[in-house]
């Protein structure tokens, strides 16, 4: 019982949302809001059938043939207000007519610098002064392409549907660029910042930052650490003490005596050549004046403050 009421509620909210807003929408022509679509043409027992029109809104839509409720037979299919000749087989595509070079029949492209703009590959300017350079289907951005903003932002990527799916995006004023994937709306999605300034990354996975890795800072923050812990003192090698320079010492006074004979009798007398012995005196090492005996130095450069980005 409950099964039933439920299932007769929910027919009844389908009646409410799916209604004939104008015209004969049983057999004859009418208008009829699906709640999906707003089909607009002929009905044969209550359903679209002959020449009519399915909107979808945004742009999409079919304008061609039907038969017992469903897209039968030729038409055109609009997809973001860019028609394609197609031709349906019990509501399914069949047939899509795809235009590669379709040569003076393109239409005219307003701010078309060169190439194709219409179903190639083309470079446009906009009234905005932004510049596209890429491939075009339908006059719909599709494949790769690269977008040369009036600001000085560079956009490079893979388009479908005139938005961007991944690729590069360069921000001119922040001197930065992302790399990923984007939005539906053209916003990075997920992928890095790339800081070239400061070499430092950071990582956004569906806008939302994960990580952030900056080098110099982390770098600085080494060197910090080192600091504090010093460096061995150039000095006395880390060992706290020093050895003096050796110094002379003169430890004692010579001369030369001549002993000689004469007549038979010995004598001696000085030459008067008076000298000096001299030894190097290596002095006991001292405590080094430079470390204080601690065999560290502190110094250099002082960091003052440390972030990391
Ligand atoms: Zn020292």
């Amino acid at each position: 019982m409950r099964k039933k009421i439920f299932i007769l509620m929910f027919l009844i909210q389908i009646q409410v949302f799916a209604q004939c807003i104008a015209g004969n929408c049983k057999d004859g022509f009418g208008k009829y809001d699906f709640g999906f679509a707003v089909y607009e043409g002929n009905f044969k027992a209550g359903k679209p059938n002959g020449q009519g029109t399915m909107d979808y809104g945004g742009g999409d839509k079919f304008v061609g043939s039907f038969k017992n409720g469903q897209e039968d037979g030729d038409g055109q299919l609009f997809k973001k207000h860019i028609p394609q000749a197609v031709t349906y087989v019990n509501g399914k595509v069949k047939v899509r007519v795809v235009q590669t070079n379709i040569g003076s029949n393109a239409p005219a492209i307003e701010g078309c610098l060169q190439g194709d703009c219409y179903n190639g590959f083309g470079k446009i300017k906009f009234p905005s002064g932004n510049l596209y350079e890429g491939n075009f289907v339908y006059g719909v951005r599709n494949g790769q392409g690269k977008f040369v903003f009036a600001s000085g932002n560079v956009l490079t990527a893979t388009f479908k549907d005139n938005e961007p799916l991944q690729g590069s995006f360069f921000y001119f004023n922040e001197d930065t660029t992302f790399y990923g994937t984007f939005n539906d709306d053209g916003t990075p999605n997920s992928g890095d910042y790339k800081y070239p300034a400061n070499r430092a990354t950071v990582t956004v996975v569906n806008g939302v930052i994960t990580n952030i890795d900056n080098p110099v800072a982390r770098e600085a923050e080494e060197k910090a650490e080192k600091e504090k812990e010093g460096k061995i003192c150039s000095k006395c090698g880390g060992k706290g003490m020093c050895q003096g320079a050796a110094y002379a010492q003169t430890t004692e006074s010579y001369y030369t005596v001549n002993t000689y004979k004469s007549n038979g009798s010995l004598y001696s007398s000085s030459d008067g050549n008076v000298g000096r012995k001299t030894t190097m005196v290596k002095p006991p090492p001292t405590r080094c004046t430079q470390c204080d005996g601690t065999g560290k130095v502190f110094g250099g450069d002082q960091i003052i403050m440390s972030k990391r980005y």
